[in-house]
């Protein structure tokens, strides 16, 4: 099998090219949307750094992965519609200048990596946002790893270009 990028010969079962680093896609990781599980959801995620694991509390089992980097974030596996939804709270962290208004405008706004999200008040003290990933007709992970990275990197980016500070949690 060939690199699509650099043309190296690599080896059939490779994951990546030996030379320029490239993912390889081979059938078995491409796959359908009825065949996504949050095994595979949480596989792509710890590839870009996340570490996590599948919990269930009450309902549909989720994924709650940290980041060095990044707020925790949940990650819903909904098959029933093909979506893969990203959820992260921000706490109200005192001596923070935030307001509800600021940090849901800049979530709310559109960000360049062309997906949405949505942010609103969870409580009194936390501010919620998420975005929906689509899984389409087939999805390979390293496109949805590089879906999940442009969603991640335009909500931080967003928040961050805004003034707001993120906090971990
Ligand atoms: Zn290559």
């Amino acid at each position: 099998m060939q690199c699509t990028r650099c043309g190296l010969d690599v080896p059939d079962d490779a994951s990546f090219c030996m030379s320029c680093g490239l993912r390889i896609e081979t059938p078995s990781t491409i796959r359908r949307p009825e065949d996504i599980d949050l095994d595979w959801v949480l596989k792509c995620m710890v590839s870009i750094g996340y570490d996590g694991e599948i919990t269930e509390i009450e309902g549909p089992k989720f994924i709650t992965a940290r980041h060095e980097k990044h707020p925790n974030l949940i990650v819903e596996l909904r098959s029933n519609v093909g979506l893969v939804v990203p959820r992260l709270y921000y706490p109200s962290v005192s001596g923070a200048d935030l307001s509800n208004i600021e940090f849901l405008r800049a979530v709310n706004s559109f960000n360049a990596t062309s997906l949405w999200w949505t942010g609103w008040v969870a409580d009194d003290s936390d501010f919620g946002a998420n975005t929906e990933i689509a899984l389409g007709t087939t999805m390979s992970e390293a496109r949805f790893t590089q879906l999940l990275s442009n969603a991640l990197d335009g909500f931080f980016g967003n928040v961050e270009s805004s003034g707001l500070v993120p906090f971990l949690r």
